[in-house]
């Protein structure tokens, strides 16, 4: 194809392989643009298409082609099309792909709202079945050795449901978390987040009265097992649940004051606000420290509150001793953040995506 020119009229065989089954067809259409690697044509059915200038094969614009092939009940030879799912998980990786290539502050905010009616029938038909707070993976069994019974939920990090629960965050920890959250097979355990994620923000007040509702299960849960329940509200967001009432109006620490619940925030406010003893007396916030609020997690630190830092110390090797001058304690002995000691640093290894951090999230020893 290198020596096509603009106005010329060709004929292009689709290859549909990336929607599912072999797809091959003859389109006729016109170049309308050159790039250095791409031929851009618009075919007979007025359709925008791209081909390698190297290698003559079509280059697949997966987020285009799906919502049409999900209309269809064949693909255009005849064969069986792809399935809703594995349409929702091509288009979303796609892309995710494309934003999780540039800088992080370049590709924010990212509106994935456009993938919501690929979306929606899969999550409105899971997150009915769904229950919202996960009491079962390698945190909340820490936990259960020591006596806690951990309800933790987990929404979609930053903006990757097209609302922003990380108001303040960075780019090292939102690279950490979309990459770890958002890439690689789209499950439905990731799928769940954004639907849930989706919800909290169509209806904040419904959904905290759901919330109750599967805090009273776990505490009969708790109470069976004999353990006592603490939640963690904001496992991969940073949202302030002590503001939101839901229908009735009252916190969700107030309507279970004996149930423990504990976040990390990177919202400097709330931690003072703790610190003066504003929150509800069963919430207790632990600060997080990013690679761009290091002396605000100082300053806080020194006025009583614990800070947890990341640092790319391995599984197997101790903590350093002490950070910025504070005693470290080990935080990955257990997720319960309410029993630390007051005026410490929690350090944490680096887990996941966090282990190939360059930004300064993660602290190097
Ligand atoms: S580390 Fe925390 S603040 Fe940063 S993106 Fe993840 S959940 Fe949000």
């Amino acid at each position: 194809m290198n020596d096509v020119k603009v106005g010329d009229s060709i004929e292009t065989m689709q290859d549909g392989r990336a929607i599912g089954g072999n797809v091959h067809r003859v389109n006729t259409g016109v170049v309308t643009r050159l790039t250095p690697a791409q031929v851009i044509i618009r075919n007979e059915h007025g359709n925008v298409q791209r081909f390698s200038r190297a290698t003559g094969q079509a280059i697949p614009q997966i987020d285009k082609l799906c919502p049409k092939y999900m209309r269809k009940s064949e693909t255009p030879s005849g064969e069986p099309k792809a399935s809703k799912t594995e349409i929702a998980n091509l288009a979303f990786e796609s892309r995710m792909r494309t934003h999780l290539a540039k800088p992080i502050a370049k590709s924010l905010p990212q509106d994935f709202s456009d993938l919501e009616e690929i979306f929606k029938p899969a999550a409105t038909a899971a997150l009915g079945k769904m229950k919202y707070l996960t009491t079962k993976n390698a945190k909340t069994s820490k936990g259960e050795s020591l006596g806690f019974l951990t309800a933790i939920l987990y929404l979609a990090p930053s903006y990757l449901s097209g609302n922003n629960v990380c108001p303040h965050a960075s780019a090292g920890c939102i690279a950490s978390c979309l990459f770890s959250a958002g890439m690689g097979a789209f499950g439905n355990v990731k799928r769940a987040r954004i639907a849930k994620t989706k919800a909290f923000f169509h209806s904040p007040k419904a959904f905290i009265e759901r919330l109750a509702k599967d805090i009273s299960a776990a505490q009969r849960k708790a109470e069976r097992e004999g353990l006592e329940l603490c939640v963690r509200l904001n496992g991969t967001s940073d949202l302030p649940w002590e503001v939101f009432g839901g229908e009735i109006g009252v916190s969700l620490m107030d309507r279970f004051p004996q149930v423990i619940f504990y976040d990390y925030t990177k919202n400097p406010s709330r931690i003072r606000k703790f610190l003066a003893g504003k929150l509800p007396s069963n919430y207790s916030l632990t600060f997080s420290r990013s690679e761009s609020n290091g002396e605000t997690a100082l300053q806080l630190a020194s006025e009583g509150a614990n800070v947890a830092v990341v640092f790319s110390t391995k599984k197997a090797n101790g903590l350093p001793k002490s950070w910025g001058g504070r005693e470290v304690v080990d935080g990955d002995v257990s997720d319960l953040r309410f029993l630390d000691a007051r005026g410490r640093i929690v350090g944490l290894r680096a887990k996941g995506q966090a282990k190939k951090d360059m930004s300064g999230f993660v602290v190097s020893v």
